[in-house]
């Protein structure tokens, strides 16, 4: 009897574990702006942080939540990009391949 209770104890915990391991996978992580790619690429997490003599054509306007890439929902605080697969971008955020949803 003990060593069933032990060996469902044990499957239980094993069960346990995998969710948890599986459920940190799904979770993405945000693009960190001094990552190699997003540095070149002139990434920020809020588009009014933009180096306006570095980029004049920038607008105010312009963030990944109207962006062409981006792929997150309009309610949301971040979402994806084409350009940062298994990463999330700020939904406020840019970069200098922005380009206006049509
Ligand atoms: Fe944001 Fe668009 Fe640049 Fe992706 S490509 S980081 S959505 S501005």
């Amino acid at each position: 009897m003990l060593n069933t209770n032990r060996r469902v104890f044990m499957m239980q915990v094993a069960v346990g574990s995998t969710a948890v391991i599986a459920s940190q996978a799904m979770a993405q992580s945000m693009v960190n702006e001094k990552d190699p790619q997003a540095a070149a690429l002139a990434y920020v997490a809020d588009t009014t942080k933009v180096d306006a003599k570095k980029y004049p054509k920038h607008a105010a306007a312009q963030k990944c939540l109207n962006c062409q890439l981006y792929t997150g929902k309009p309610a949301d605080a971040s979402g994806g990009c084409a350009l940062f697969a298994g990463k999330l971008v700020a939904a406020n955020g840019w970069c200098s391949a922005y380009v206006k949803k049509a």
